[in-house]
């Protein structure tokens, strides 16, 4: 089960280092895809730097998680998708990059806040009763008592 958290800060911190990896993965391909393409103009690096900015898109969404932690879901959806879109550009961040931010995803998408405090349950209870009234003379007399204060009658 994910763990208590007042905010989700697992599914941050491996969203954080997912997206990291994916940018790294992003740049080495790009670097590599621009190499083996400079007959083109290093047209191949084109594919590592859509990875760069999947990879970037995570770490936002990341931040985002982490601030507004109400919007897990959004968040977390959006770390999912591109931890997939991932192995398109940038190889899945090496696939360690993608497992992070996959995970991350997730942990984000379940994480729920903590409970809220219940209620107190003796404030749902009936209020005791406190008064009742004498059979004889029908005045109110305290609940306690064996013979009316006022009228003497034995009360059972
Ligand atoms: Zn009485």
């Amino acid at each position: 089960m994910y763990p208590s958290e007042s905010y989700p800060n697992t599914a941050y911190i491996l969203s954080l280092i997912g997206g990291i990896f994916i940018i790294l993965a992003g740049i080495f391909l790009s670097v590599v895809g621009a190499v083996f393409t400079l007959f083109l103009g290093g047209a191949g690096a084109i594919a590592g730097l859509l990875g760069i900015v999947w990879g970037v898109i995570i770490l936002v969404a990341a931040f985002n998680l982490r601030s507004n932690p109400s919007q897990h879901v959004t968040w977390g959806v959006i770390i999912l998708v591109f931890s997939l879109i991932s192995w398109w550009g940038a190889a899945g961040g090496f696939f360690i990059g993608f497992l992070l931010a996959l995970i991350g995803g997730i942990f984000a998408i379940i994480w729920s806040p903590p409970r809220q405090k219940a209620p107190q349950a003796y404030a749902a209870a009936p209020t005791p009763q406190t008064t009742r009234y004498c059979t004889n003379c029908g005045r109110s007399i305290p609940f306690d008592v064996n013979y009316c204060p006022y009228c003497g009658k034995e009360l059972a």
